[in-house]
């Protein structure tokens, strides 16, 4: 579903990406770990097009994402994308929040719009918040909404990225429930995060970043049993 071919990228001239390959199959999900500033973010940006790369290759469902004559916003929409900090609309309620791109993008009727809303906030938990506004919830319902929100697109994969690192501890398993729930009816995922418990779960394969490399791309069971790079087991150290 997602094949990333040799892909570099640079901020003038500080290397963020270094000769990143890895692939994800259709119904997998994927963990993506490591230090801050190691290039986690720009990878998964560079998945839906929202960085450009200067080499390699990234493929989505075939779609060559590099090419220029894609077309990024249409591929945007078939791949959800949920951030740290939600992202909603803040001057739009929540129901709106969920329809707006189905019927601008998508030109579902208004009716269509609503009942798949409706259907998604309730599968979140927050049908009885669909009148809302962003600021009116808390953040665990906010990012509830943004995966709610994404997904009303249909999407054919969904990119993470940090989805509980802005939450309050006691906030951060309502998100993890519905992120389970999705891997189990076999989303394709990547999902950045250093929620290990989530990982080991769900994950079956971890991808650990450092420095702009791919140092660690295994089985999940062996990335946890059997830790011999002194890079991750460092890391490990650190967050576990
Ligand atoms: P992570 O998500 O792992 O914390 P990022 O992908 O956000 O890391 O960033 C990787 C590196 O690239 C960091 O050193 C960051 O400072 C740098 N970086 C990110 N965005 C930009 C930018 N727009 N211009 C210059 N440097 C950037
Ligand atoms: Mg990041």
């Amino acid at each position: 579903m997602i094949e990333i071919d040799r892909v570099s990228k640079s901020y003038g001239p500080y290397r963020v990406l270094k000769n990143c390959t890895t692939s994800v199959a259709k119904g997998e999900v994927v963990v993506v770990c490591g230090p801050s500033g190691s290039g986690k973010s720009t990878l998964i940006k560079c998945v839906n097009g929202l960085e450009p790369f200067d080499e390699g290759s990234i493929r989505v469902h075939g779609i060559e994402v590099g090419d220029p004559a894609t077309d990024l916003p249409a591929l945007r929409t078939r791949v959800g994308m949920v951030f740290q900090n939600f992202e909603l609309f803040a001057h739009l309620s929540i129901i709106d929040n969920l329809t707006i791109a189905q019927e601008k993008v998508l030109l579902r009727s208004r009716d269509l719009a609503r009942r798949k809303a409706m259907a998604l906030l309730d599968r979140v938990g927050l049908a009885d918040q669909a009148a809302k506004y962003p600021a009116q919830l808390s953040g665990g319902q906010q990012q509830r909404v943004a995966i709610a929100r994404a997904l009303a697109m249909d999407p054919i994969a969904m990119l993470f990225d940090e989805p509980t690192s802005a939450l309050d501890p006691e906030m951060i398993a309502e998100v993890l429930d519905v992120m389970v729930g999705l891997a189990r009816e076999g989303m394709t995922m990547i999902c950045v995060t250093h929620e290990m418990g989530f990982a080991r779960n769900v994950a079956s394969r971890v991808i650990f970043i450092d420095g702009g490399e791919i140092v660690e791309d295994r089985p999940t069971d062996a990335f946890f049993s059997d830790v011999s790079n002194p890079r991750t087991k460092s890391f490990l150290g650190k967050i576990l």
